[in-house]
């Protein structure tokens, strides 16, 4: 085989990677993966060729000339498109010119020492090949540090990391020949990026095709960065359609099909020259190329009148509710974090009030900064030292006593608190609920083995845990290792647990309640009466209490409307007799005033938790009250 017939090959293998790269996707939405792919595949075949002639010399050595040369080629276009990723990647969007002068050039004039070191072997045009690949590296490392910022950190570091040991790589070897180490360094560290980079199906929303919520975020970031540098303006429309997943629905399918369709392609339609992006469900962002308000306005002016007609086939046409708003960047938010709320108090005003037009200028993101605070400080609350676990009493009518308690935790926030079902929400929302849970349950333990409560009087402490916690697969054994740690007897913990969906009692969650009320844990349902409530599950459940929601408590005598407080009393008294008849204990919640109390009473209710006894307290508080009260 001659030379000319691993040039054929080498030419093909280059050809099919070039193709693959640049012909299947369009140039300007070249996705990461397909570069380094490409990439990698280019290089992967550079060093399986250096391979197969380090292990076989004899049978490869008059086959050196090709060898070297197709390997090299190969690498040369690895270096070339991994360079190119850098530039053309969405996340450093800085045009075409750029990267065909400083990555074409040394890469054509790579090409050109190769072929020429192929036909004299001239260790001259040998090391100007390889002179040329160090150029490429140090090109794309420049590029990662100038704009490094608008990148991820990861995504930062993973890159350095590669060029610079492809870099070195290269410079060992042309120093040392005979180390062919360059092809597998790259290689290798292609194949770790390619395996690191996000699913393309991250960048697109599957439903649309369109730009999805995280590019979004990353476009976002880049811009603002570029604004920092150039004192420029970025314009975007923000398009709520309300409700849009539900009442699309009602169409019945083949027509919320050609409905979706419709209102996509115009959307299409209207975002020429504009980057349209669906950042929720029913919530689209036009975002002008070049941050042109004109650009914006015009795009604006025509969502308006487009969604003022109906959309629709011959069969059927309907008005769509919508809600447009022009927001200014940096004018109207100086940060992206004010950008994101500002887009959300957007979204909430849009779906609630459904105007065209929303004046950015006039939202009050104040409750949105609020809740971001809320979310950092939720989830840096264990190690902040600012939780307290209270403790509220928990009366028992029979013994004319306080008998139990519940843990209640706090958030301190400077002098006040976080409200509870707040943070509590937060937590569930953001996970930190799992390790929070964890905290309240030590100190619960802590608080139980440090005192000989029984002689107090309170047999067992009850304590929330959320769904998240209940889906642990380990929470039995988690439970049972911190009561063994603290020497506290699982009867003495009364374990309460919110019913809030269809289907919170089946699966993980019910397997575990059955496997920690083996350990000797008792249960509760807590907050019956607030809408979950499934009689038919809970019945089949091990719950020892059932606690009757403050609302349910509280609603036969705080309504306004006689039949309304007529009608809450019948349901009182209903969930209070089928909580007997099914053999469980009750505790009403939310207990304030004496006629509530006697009301409770009459009904038959166990235990009361309430402000007319206590409030949740501090724990050395909680047990100078009950010192007080279980001694009369
Ligand atoms: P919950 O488990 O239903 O707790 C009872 C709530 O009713 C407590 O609210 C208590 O302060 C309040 N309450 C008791 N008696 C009265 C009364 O007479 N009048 C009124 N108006 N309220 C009364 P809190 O402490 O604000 O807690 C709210 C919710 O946060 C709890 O509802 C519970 O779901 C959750 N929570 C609290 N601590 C924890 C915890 O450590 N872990 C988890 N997962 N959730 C917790
Ligand atoms: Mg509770
Ligand atoms: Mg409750």
């Amino acid at each position: 085989m001659g030379t000319g017939t691993y040039f054929d090959i080498s030419a093909f293998v280059v050809l099919l990677c070039l193709a693959y790269t640049f012909f299947l996707q369009r140039l300007d939405k070249v996705e990461d993966n397909n570069i380094i792919f490409a990439a990698l595949l280019s290089e992967l075949l550079s060093a399986s060729l250096s391979l197969a002639f380090i292990f076989n010399p004899q049978i490869y050595g008059e086959l050196k000339v090709p060898f070297y040369v197709s390997s090299w080629i190969l690498t040369a276009v690895s270096i070339a498109l991994t360079i190119l990723f850098l530039f053309i990647n969405r996340t450093y969007n800085i045009g075409i010119w750029k990267p065909v002068i400083l990555v074409g050039v040394p890469f054509g004039l790579d090409i050109i020492f190769i072929i020429c070191a192929c036909f004299g072997l001239h260790n001259t045009f040998r090391d100007a090949a390889y002179f040329c690949d160090l150029v490429m590296f140090t090109v794309g490392i420049c590029v990662l540090l100038i704009y490094k910022k608008t990148s991820s950190t990861e995504r930062t570091i993973l890159v350095f990391l590669t060029l610079v040991a492809s870099l070195a790589a290269t410079a060992v070897e042309m120093m040392y020949p005979e180390v062919e180490i360059q092809s597998f360094v790259i290689a290798m560290l292609l194949a770790e990026m390619f395996f690191s980079l996000k699913d393309p199906e991250d960048q697109f929303d599957a439903e649309t095709g369109l730009l999805g919520p995280e590019t979004f975020k990353e476009e976002i970031r880049r811009r603002y960065y570029y604004l920092d540098r150039h004192e420029a303006e970025v314009s975007m429309v923000l398009l709520i359609i309300p409700g849009s997943a539900s009442f699309m629905k009602l169409l019945g399918e083949v027509n919320e099909m050609k409905l979706r369709q419709s209102v996509m392609s115009e959307l299409k339609r209207i975002s020429d020259g504009t980057e349209l992006y669906k950042i929720n469900q029913g919530v689209y962002v036009f975002l002008a190329e070049k941050g042109k308000k004109e650009e914006a306005i015009k795009v604006q002016r025509s969502i308006i009148s487009r969604f003022e007609m109906t959309f629709g086939t011959e069969a059927y046409e309907m008005e769509l509710p919508f809600c447009t708003s022009l927001i200014e960047i940096p004018k109207m938010a100086p940060d992206s974090t004010v950008l994101m709320d500002l887009i959300h108090m957007a979204m909430k005003e849009g779906i609630l009030f459904g105007r065209k037009e929303i004046d950015a200028t006039s939202l009050d993101l104040s409750s949105e900064e609020y809740m971001r605070q809320v979310d950092e400080k939720v989830r840096h609350a264990v190690e902040s030292g600012n939780l307290e676990v209270y403790y509220q009493p928990i009366y028992s009518f029979k013994e004319k006593r306080f008998v139990s308690a519940e843990a209640l935790l706090r958030l301190h926030d400077g002098e006040t608190f976080i409200p509870p079902d707040l943070f509590i929400t937060v937590a569930e929302n953001n996970g930190s609920i799992v390790e929070i849970d964890d905290y309240v349950v030590q100190q619960v333990c802590k608080m139980i083995s440090g005192r000989n409560l029984k002689d107090l009087g309170i047999r067992y402490i009850e304590l929330n845990l959320s769904v998240s916690d209940m889906l642990q697969d380990d929470i039995a054994g988690k439970m049972k290792r911190m009561v063994e740690m603290y020497h506290v007897n699982p009867s003495q913990i009364n374990l309460e647990i919110t019913e809030t969906s269809d289907d919170t009692f089946t699966g993980t969650v019910e397997a575990n309640v059955y496997k920690l009320s083996k350990l000797g844990f008792n249960f509760s349902l807590d907050d019956f009466g607030t809408g979950y409530s499934s009689l038919s599950r809970i019945i089949m459940m091990p719950f020892d209490i059932i606690k009757l929601d403050k609302t349910i408590v509280q609603s036969p005598f705080m309504l306004e409307d006689e039949q309304d407080r007529e009608n809450a009393r019948t349901l009182l008294e209903s969930s209070a007799d089928m909580i007997h008849q099914i053999g469980a204990e009750t505790v009403a919640e939310g207990v304030e005033t004496k006629e509530q109390l006697d009301a409770m009473e009459r009904l038959g209710v166990n235990f009361i938790q309430g402000f007319y006894f206590a409030r949740p307290m501090p724990e050395s508080d909680f047990i100078n009250a009950v010192k007080v009260m279980n001694k009369k």
